[in-house]
């Protein structure tokens, strides 16, 4: 049991408005989880097992519905390929060109160039791609 004074993905739901269904909690619970920037067919794939009632469209639906409340990032990937992430606190994306991997980086969100001085930033995203550790062997 989780002590109650934590916010549990029911109560971040429903203090977005969304409405609880078993695909919506099953699939923010999943990305909370899995930081692993999965695409909608790897949720699929993933959860399936679980809840054969599970369709791919409903996972696009549930991904769409959910980023679209803020609770969930959505990214492209330089391939154009979708992905989702739990984590909304900001950070920075490194795609691995080789293996296809997404690791978040952690970067300062307080950095502000000079030329935006006095300007208000709502938003801002670092990506960057390379070869990751692993690949670099
Ligand atoms: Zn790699
Ligand atoms: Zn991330």
């Amino acid at each position: 049991m989780k002590p109650s004074s934590e916010t549990t993905s029911q109560d971040r739901l429903r203090e977005a408005g969304i409405r609880i269904t078993g695909p919506r909690l099953r699939i923010y619970d999943y990305l909370q989880t899995h930081r692993t920037h999965p695409t909608c067919d790897v949720i699929y794939k993933d959860l399936k097992s679980d809840d054969g009632s599970l369709s791919l469209a409903s996972v696009y639906n549930v991904t769409e519905k959910l980023a679209e409340a803020g609770l969930i990032n959505e990214l492209i990937s330089p391939d154009g390929q979708k992905h989702y992430d739990g984590v909304i606190d900001f950070h920075g994306h490194f795609f691995c060109k080789e293996c296809g991997k997404i690791m978040d980086v952690s970067c300062c969100k307080d950095f502000l160039p000079d030329e935006l001085e006095g300007a208000r930033v709502d938003s801002m995203s670092l990506i960057m791609s390379g070869i990751c550790h692993d690949c670099m062997g």
